[in-house]
């Protein structure tokens, strides 16, 4: 037997929020996004599970490569393009798209030869302030990017900072216009909060993260409301219970003190698995079968959890940390932090499997 902790992916939850998404983006084009790791679930069992995507979009050329070379044919976007020359051959030998941003990667490319041109996302600053060419000086550089001759095909692009927000993306979409208008070339725009709220931005291609993993970018919308279903469960067991008297602390400084009887579980889940050890006592947890919460702190192996609403807990009963039964934005909410970080966070010690 094997410590208890593992992470379960869904692959129905999987192709069921791509198809959600893909109803709301209308007629536009779903990547969907895979960069770290696939938002941790794994680029190979994501990319697999959806070989129907309009195409996927990363950060890490290894995963790109390997997910051509295991026989994906529709386009896979580099979100952030590349970072020296010396990628510019595998990049074309793989037939990756990428997201030009700047001048330094604009001079890369004049400095090339191209045995072949290269699918070009041109990307324009629209208020992040992050990455992309400013408004002022898009037109002069997309003619530099036309000139060198590398690109066979030019999309342009931007990603919105407040689209999940109630700041909206008015602003950026101004913008946007401002810097391309008279230009007739593709658009990619939209996140996932920008496909659920924002129709006017979906344009060609969309791109589609944390929906196509079942949590929400919003903080006011739940997953559930989107229709969205958990792709990772994270999963454990009780492997101790302590029967507690009243004004007994738990864990590490004693942050947790019982008002009266109680009993406490340990669960085989520390910030060593990814759990969040910020998360405070009460962050939800499930234990069997049963929404309950947690009792002091994260250490690096356990958490310890109430069972006072848990009569029938005992050692080996199923815990559930996130997924199916308890959204991830629950509780990334209570530890201060979104779902994005959680899925991504999930140690390589634990085990993952596939469920249909
Ligand atoms: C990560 C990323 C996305 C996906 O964002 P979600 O909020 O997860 O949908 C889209 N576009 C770019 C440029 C990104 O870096």
């Amino acid at each position: 037997m094997s410590r208890p902790i593992q992470a379960t992916v869904s692959v129905s939850a999987l192709r069921h929020n791509y198809a959600v998404a893909k109803r709301a983006a209308l007629q536009s084009k779903v990547f969907a996004v895979v960069k770290a790791n696939a938002y941790g679930h794994g680029i190979e069992r994501v990319t697999r599970a959806l070989v129907r995507a309009d195409g996927f979009a990363t950060v890490e050329l290894d995963g790109a490569v390997a997910t051509r070379e295991r026989g994906f044919a529709e386009p896979i976007l580099l979100l952030e393009g590349f970072f020296a020359p010396a990628e510019l051959p595998v990049i074309a030998a793989a037939d990756l798209a990428v997201a030009v941003h700047g001048d330094e990667q604009l001079r890369m490319l004049e400095a090339w030869r191209p045995a072949r041109p290269l699918d070009v996302f041109f990307k324009i600053n629209t208020g992040m302030n992050r990455l992309g060419f400013s408004v002022e000086s898009a037109r002069g550089q997309l003619e530099r990017l036309r000139s060198s001759g590398v690109a066979k095909s030019i999309t342009l692009m931007a990603h919105f900072a407040t689209a999940d927000g109630p700041e909206g993306i008015e602003e950026a979409m101004r913008r946007f216009n401002q810097a391309t208008h008279g230009i007739d070339l593709a658009c990619s725009l939209a996140n996932t909060a920008a496909i659920f709220a924002h129709p006017e931005s979906h344009a060609d291609v969309a791109r589609l993260g944390i929906g196509v993993y079942g949590a929400t970018p919003f903080a006011e919308r739940s997953a559930q409301a989107l229709g969205l279903k958990p792709a990772m469960t994270l999963t454990s067991e009780l492997i101790a219970i302590q029967e507690l008297a009243a004004g007994e602390s738990v864990g590490y400084g004693g942050t947790f003190r019982s008002a009266g009887a109680m009993r406490v579980g340990v669960v085989a889940c520390g910030y060593a698995d990814g759990y969040p050890r910020h998360a405070p006592s009460g962050t939800p947890v499930v234990v069997g079968g049963v929404r309950t919460k947690t009792a002091g702190r994260v250490s690096m192996d356990m958490i310890t959890v109430d069972l006072t609403p848990v009569a029938a807990a005992r050692v080996g009963t199923p815990v559930t940390l996130w997924g199916e039964g308890l959204p991830i934005d629950e509780v990334a909410s209570a530890a201060g932090t979104v779902g994005y970080e959680l899925m991504c966070a999930v140690a390589a010690r634990v085990p993952f499997m596939d469920a249909a």
